[in-house]
C-alpha cells in the first residue's frame, strides 16, 4: 500500500489519529502568530556554546562522510548596521582593517586545506556582512585563496556572492566575471526611501536602479534580489510598488523575508506593534504576484525562474549542507554531527571583540564554540531542512539514512497532515503551498525542547 492510499481512520504511524479538537488548537497555535522564529540553520547558533574539550579539526574533517563540501567565506563589515539586522557583523569601512582581516582569513585557510583532505568543492560562497564593500584588490584576494589554497575548481562549482547597491563598481563586477560567478545576490529590501530610512539603512533609490543597471550589463547568471515585507511605514501598496520595481529588472531569483525585530536589533518589536502587521497579507500578495510573473515557489522565502541555472555543469552537494566549509570570522561549518563557528555577538562592542580575538590568532586548528548534534538532532535537522523546502522529505531516503521510520520517530508531524498544512504524496512529505507560508512557526513549534532552552537561555553580550 502506497502511502497516498493510507486508510483516513489511521495516523501514518497506524496509531488512531489525533482528535480534531487537538488538531485544531494546533493548527491556531501555529497560524495565529507565523512569525516566531526565523530557522535559517537548525540548530540555531545561539545554541552554540563552549565545546569542552576543544574538538581537533583535521579528525574531524577526515572522517567526514560527505563527498564534496562547500566553502563559504564571511566577510563581517557593513556600512551601517540595518535596524532589523541580527548577522554576526560590524560597521566599519576601513580598508586597512579589511585588509588584516583577509590575511588572517587566509591563514586560516592555509591551516583548513590541510583538514579538507582535497575533496571538491561543489559550492562556493562568499557572504557577510557585504563581501562588495571590500576593495578590489582584498575581493580579488579571497578569490585567489579559493582557487589556490583551497583547490577550489571555479569551473565545477557555483559561485555565489553578496552585494549592496552603494558598494558595486564596475571594477569589482569584473572580478566577479573574470572568477564565473554564478549568482549575485543583492540586498535591496525597498524601493521606497523613507522605509530605507526607517530601518536605518540610508538607501536612495537611484543608487538601487544605477546598481541594477550595472547589473544587466554583465548579465551574471542568476541575480537574486532580496526585499524585505512588514517594514515600519510599508503599506500593501508600497509592498506591492517594491515588488514590481524588482521585477521590472527581471532577477532570475528573490528572496522575500518578513521583518523580524528582536530586543537587541536597531528597530524593537515594540516599535512595530504600533502599527498594523500587514506581513501575512505581503506574503500572499507576494505568493500571487511572482507566479504571475512565472516564478517557482522553493521556500517560504525564496522564488526563482526555472531559467535560473548557472551554465556550468556543477558537482553534486547534498542539499542538506553537511560538509559546510566556514571560513572567516562569524562563519559557521557544519560536518554531519558537529557544528561550530567562532562567538556570537550582535552589539559593536562584542563583534568587534571577537574580530579581534580572529585577526590576532596564529591558530585555527581546533573548534572551541559550537554544538555537537546528537542522532536525535541530526534526524530533527534533517527532517526541517527538507519539510521546509517545496521539495519535501522523501520518505525513503530518511529511512535509508537514519533505519528508523520518519512516523515512528515523530509521530506528531501528523498533526500537518491532518490539519491539512502538509501532505504524503508518492512518498514524499511536503507542506502545502498554504503550510510553506508558516514555515516559521512549524520550524519553532518542531525544534527540541534541549535546544528550545538552550536558545531561550542564551544572554546577548
Ligand atoms: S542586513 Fe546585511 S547589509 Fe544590513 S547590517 Fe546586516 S549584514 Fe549588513
Amino acid at each position: 500500500m502506497t502511502s497516498t492510499q493510507h486508510p483516513l481512520h489511521l495516523r501514518h504511524d497506524g496509531r488512531p489519529p489525533f482528535p480534531s479538537e487537538e488538531v485544531t488548537q494546533w493548527k491556531e497555535r501555529i497560524t495565529t502568530y507565523p512569525y516566531r522564529n526565523y530557522l535559517y540553520s537548525y540548530p540555531h547558533k545561539t545554541a552554540y556554546r563552549d565545546l569542552e574539550p576543544p574538538v581537533p579539526l583535521e579528525p574531524l574533517w577526515r572522517e567526514e562522510p560527505a563527498e564534496t563540501f562547500f566553502l563559504y567565506m564571511h566577510i563581517p563589515f557593513c556600512g551601517a548596521r540595518c535596524g532589523f539586522c541580527n548577522l554576526f557583523t560590524l560597521p566599519d569601512k576601513r580598508a586597512e582593517v579589511h585588509t588584516v582581516y583577509v590575511d588572517a582569513l587566509e591563514r586560516q585557510a592555509r591551516q583548513w586545506a590541510a583538514f579538507t583532505g582535497g575533496k571538491p568543492f561543489a559550492r562556493f560562497a562568499i557572504g557577510g556582512g557585504t563581501p562588495s564593500l571590500l576593495e578590489p584588490v582584498q575581493l580579488r584576494r579571497l578569490f585567489r585563496i579559493a582557487e589556490d589554497i583551497m583547490g577550489l575548481d571555479f569551473s565545477t562549482a557555483s559561485l555565489s556572492v553578496e552585494t549592496s547597491p552603494e558598494t558595486l563598481s564596475e571594477e569589482k563586477l569584473d572580478i566577479l566575471k573574470e572568477h564565473k560567478v554564478d549568482r549575485v545576490s543583492m540586498g535591496i529590501q525597498s524601493f521606497v526611501a523613507a522605509e530605507s530610512a526607517a530601518i536605518f539603512r540610508p538607501q536612495n533609490p537611484d543608487t538601487v536602479y544605477r546598481a541594477l543597471e550595472l547589473l544587466k550589463q554583465y548579465d551574471f547568471p542568476i541575480l537574486n534580489l532580496d526585499l524585505i515585507y512588514g517594514l515600519p511605514g510599508q503599506t500593501m501598496e508600497s509592498w506591492l510598488f517594491s515588488l514590481q520595481q524588482a521585477m521590472q529588472h527581471e532577477p532570475e531569483e528573490i528572496f522575500i523575508y518578513p521583518l523580524y525585530t528582536r530586543d537587541h536589533t536597531i528597530v524593537k518589536p515594540e516599535d512595530m506593534r504600533r502599527q498594523t502587521d500587514i506581513r501575512l497579507e505581503c506574503y500572499k500578495a507576494a505568493q500571487r504576484v511572482l507566479a504571475e510573473y512565472g516564478y517557482t515557489q522553493y521556500s517560504m522565502r525564496r522564488f526563482a525562474k526555472d531559467t535560473a541555472r548557472s551554465g556550468k555543469t556543477i558537482l553534486d552537494y547534498s542539499c542538506q549542507e553537511e560538509g559546510m566549509v566556514g571560513l572567516g570570522c562569524g562563519a559557521r561549518s557544519y560536518t554531519r554531527n558537529v557544528h561550530y563557528a567562532s562567538r556570537y555577538g550582535v552589539s559593536r562592542k562584542a563583534t568587534e571583540s571577537i574580530i579581534a580575538d580572529y585577526v590576532a590568532a596564529e591558530r585555527y586548528d581546533t573548534a572551541d564554540y559550537g554544538i555537537v548534534l546528537s542522532l536525535e538532532e541530526q534526524k530533527r535537522r534533517y527532517i526541517l531542512k527538507a519539510v521546509l523546502h517545496s521539495e519535501g522529505l522523501k520518505l525513503a531516503d530518511y529511512s535509508g539514512r537514519f533505519t528508523s521510520s520518519l512516523w515512528s520517530d515523530h509521530p506528531e508531524l501528523n498533526l500537518l497532515l491532518q490539519s491539512g498544512l502538509a501532505l504524503n504524496e508518492e512518498g514524499v512529505f511536503r507542506l502545502t503551498p498554504e503550510g510553506l507560508g508558516y514555515s516559521d512557526s512549524i520550524g519553532d513549534w518542531f525544534i527540541s525542547g534541549n535546544i528550545r532552552e538552550q536558545m531561550e537561555r542564551f544572554v546577548l553580550p
